[in-house]
């Protein structure tokens, strides 16, 4: 479904990602770990086309998404929800889930839609009229993934769903995005949280320093001996 081929990103002088090659089949989660600064949020604002690579492709389901303007890449099924959530604070819960069907006009389509986000986030429902800046964390970022999900990508791309969030909060969030691939959308997740993402994806990469150190099989990534010592604590 999207391929990343020897791409190369930098920030001015800084060379940010030295020739990524990065795979993700349909139905998949897919995990990249990595260290601050490593280049996750980077790999993922390139997929998004919020950054352009000096060389490499891009490709979702056969389009090169670097010859697609960043405002199209939701048209051809990406969503991303990037670090920090940035839901729209001055409006409402509703106000947020309109916009994130921007790009749709099958009303019917949309009301179901809705529909389904808050039979997924309750809180939602509960307090749809209220300003989005005034939730919790964990609201939010239920907030965030609802209005990705509205524009119905084919892969969700997820920024750090985790970040400054409650254990108990944090669970939840994994359980639903363990659902949301089960009901057949695709996920790139990038999580400093390492253990929790292995432990629901199918396959992972681990990111250093711009470049791809290792890949496999996210439950032979769980158990290896350098992971464990520089990503999971042990
Ligand atoms: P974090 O979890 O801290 O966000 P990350 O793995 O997502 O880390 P990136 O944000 O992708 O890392 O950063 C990769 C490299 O690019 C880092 O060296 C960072 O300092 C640099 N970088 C990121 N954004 C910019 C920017 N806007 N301008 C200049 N350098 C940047």
């Amino acid at each position: 479904m999207l391929e990343l081929v020897d791409v190369n990103v930098y920030y001015g002088a800084i060379h940010a990602l030295k020739g990524i090659n990065l795979k993700v089949n349909e139905g998949e989660i897919v995990t990249l770990i990595g260290a601050n600064g490593a280049g996750k949020s980077t790999t993922l604002k390139t997929i998004s086309g919020t950054l352009k690579p000096k060389s490499g492709k891009v490709l979702f389901k056969g389009n090169d998404v670097n010859k697609t303007k960043a405002h199209q890449v939701v048209g051809l099924g990406i969503s991303h929800v990037p670090e920090g959530r940035r839901v729209f604070a001055s409006m409402s819960i509703m106000e947020n889930l309109e916009m994130g069907a921007y790009t749709r006009n099958d009303k019917s389509e949309i009301k179901k839609d809705y529909d389904k986000i808050f039979e997924m986030f309750p809180r939602l429902l509960e307090r749809k009229n209220q300003m989005a800046g005034t939730l919790s964390g964990g609201e939010q970022q239920m907030l965030a993934i609802g209005r990705a999900l509205m524009a119905r990508p084919k892969l969700l791309l997820l920024d750090e769903p985790s970040m400054g969030l409650a254990p108990l909060i944090v669970k939840q969030i994994f359980s639903i995005i363990k659902d949301i691939n089960e009901s057949g959308t695709t996920v790139l997740l990038i999580e400093q949280n390492a253990s929790m993402a292995l432990k629901i994806a199918h396959r992972a990469y681990v990111i250093q320093n711009g470049c791809i150190e290792m890949e496999g099989n996210a439950q032979e990534l769980l158990n290896d001996d350098s992971v464990k010592s520089a990503y999971l604590g042990a």
